[in-house]
């Protein structure tokens, strides 16, 4: 029962460390009460680009037309995609599971809960059970945060509200479907079933979408959504859920949408609950915890990855975060940089971000340049995207003539963004960028051409 780390939490904070404090040497727990894979993997960044990839060849099958293709009959097996969902998740829990194996973890699939400290080990009780540990790593990441408005949590138990845990297992598309929260789950979720036949309304309490992306690039996707038949209501504060209804607030007035299904995607809230972390006094900011560069928390060996930590909500960050948190307790020095974590929407046309937007570097009084450039200046964008009205945005440091920020929204987004995330990370100059060869004829050269622009 005595181990060198026990990690709380086995989504990817927890799984990652798991693999790489083990691969090292050291005696492991990892102790997850649902299910090996956390959200990313079971309900959230995988589920979701599953169902996005079955609704993105559905369009291309139904709206070919300008390319040269027609068909004169499509159809959707939205109970199929499901089907194929869990396959996925399948194979990608059995991989987890193959590389946990292999790096000695031992896993136990219950509750844990922190009860306090005994010498230089903590203990953490599992049905009962002590294991003790010198080393703790809380990656117990978020919940949905659920509004305290009328009717909700009667419309959660009736299976009329949905949240992220119970969306990738409808089996049958709702014919009205609102979406409360025009954030990235909510956009993404619209853009879906939007694609494959649900009437979708998305109430924003914001002025705008997505969020703290840059406004043109978010500007741009709301009208695109909005031409393919998503309904969004901005400035538009839910105020109740009915049986078969939604109530919101918007200019004063009280309205009321009929709907099958709702999805509330407002947010989420690291999940700090019922861990035992008053026993052994670990301070939270709010609801998350708080912790150093270093993933530190205030009590010493004790680190806190990923959504629990509240610092940027994304599988990418919890993943760094593990390894930092476990070079620091091999004792290598290693810390967090936050200045170029991408992000991304995969709706269609995809969102890629990184690093500073207008906004924000307004805001640190950074002096920049903006290159703001439409992606019709790739000849393969051109060629793939019939009447395609994306932008790519790219800032630059004034000073030092270094890129500090890229917002962009079109094909390939996703995987091109990571390319300008490593020119911010290594802190590279317009000058050395114009050097690089990029291939062509591919979309990522829109970021060639922005940079000659400087
Ligand atoms: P989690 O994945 O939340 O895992 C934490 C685990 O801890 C859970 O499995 C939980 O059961 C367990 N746990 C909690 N308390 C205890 C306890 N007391 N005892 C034992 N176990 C416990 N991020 C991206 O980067 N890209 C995306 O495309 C993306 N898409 C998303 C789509 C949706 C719909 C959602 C909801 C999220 C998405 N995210 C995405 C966010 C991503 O899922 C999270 O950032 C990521 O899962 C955080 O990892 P984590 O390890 O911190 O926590």
């Amino acid at each position: 029962m005595e181990y060198d780390l026990i990690i709380i939490g086995g989504g990817p904070g927890g799984y990652l460390a798991a693999e790489r404090s083990g691969h090292a040497g050291l005696k492991v727990l990892l102790i997850e009460k649902r299910k090996i894979g956390g959200v990313c993997l079971n309900e959230g960044c995988i589920p979701s680009k599953t169902f996005l990839n079955s609704a993105k060849i559905y369009e291309y099958a139904t709206h070919g037309e300008k390319y040269g293709v027609t068909s004169t009959e499509v159809n959707f097996d939205h109970k199929k995609v499901v089907t194929r969902k869990n396959k996925v998740v399948r194979t990608l829990t059995a991989g987890i599971k193959a590389n946990l194996k292999a790096a000695n973890v031992t896993i136990i699939e219950e509750v844990a809960i922190i009860e306090g400290k005994d010498g230089v080990n903590y203990i953490v009780n599992v049905n009962g059970e002590k294991f003790t540990a010198p080393r703790l790593i809380i990656a117990s990441g978020s919940t949905a945060i659920i509004p305290s408005i009328k009717g909700m949590i009667e419309g959660i138990e009736s299976g009329f509200v949905l949240t992220n845990r119970e969306i990738f297992d409808l089996q049958e598309i709702p014919k009205q479907l609102v979406i409360v929260g025009g954030g990235v789950i909510g956009l993404e979720m619209a853009a879906y079933f939007n694609t494959v036949g649900s009437q979708v309304t998305v109430i924003e309490m914001l002025d705008h979408i997505a969020g703290e992306n840059d406004r043109d690039v978010s500007t741009i996707l709301k009208n695109v959504l909005e031409k393919k038949g998503v309904t969004f209501r901005l400035l538009a504060k839910v105020t109740e859920t009915k049986s078969t209804s939604v109530m919101f607030e918007s200019d004063g007035k009280v309205e009321e949408i009929e709907c099958t299904k709702v999805l509330l995607s407002i947010g989420r809230k690291p999940a700090t609950e019922a861990l035992g972390l008053e026993t052994i006094c670990v301070e939270l900011d709010r609801a998350s915890i708080k912790t150093d560069s270093r993933c530190r928390t205030n009590i010493p060996n004790v680190y806190a990855v990923g959504d629990v930590n509240g610092v940027f909500m994304l599988a990418h960050v919890a993943y760094r975060e593990a390894e930092v948190a476990v070079n620091n307790i091999l004792g290598k020095k290693d810390i967090m940089r936050y200045g170029a974590i991408p992000s991304i929407i995969y709706t269609n046309p995809e969102v890629g971000a990184v690093g500073e937007t207008e906004a924000t570097a307004k805001l640190k009084g950074i002096d920049y340049k903006l290159v703001n450039i439409p992606m019709m200046y790739s000849g393969r964008y051109v060629a793939e995207n019939e009447g395609g009205t994306d932008i790519c945005k790219v800032l630059v440091d004034t000073k030092y003539n270094k890129i500090i920020g890229c917002h962009m929204i079109g094909s390939y987004s996703s995987e091109i963004i990571f390319s300008v995330a490593m020119m911010i990370e290594q802190e590279l100059r317009i000058d050395d960028i114009k050097e690089f060869v990029f291939p062509h004829p591919t979309v990522g050269e829109v970021i060639r051409e922005a940079i000659f622009k400087f």
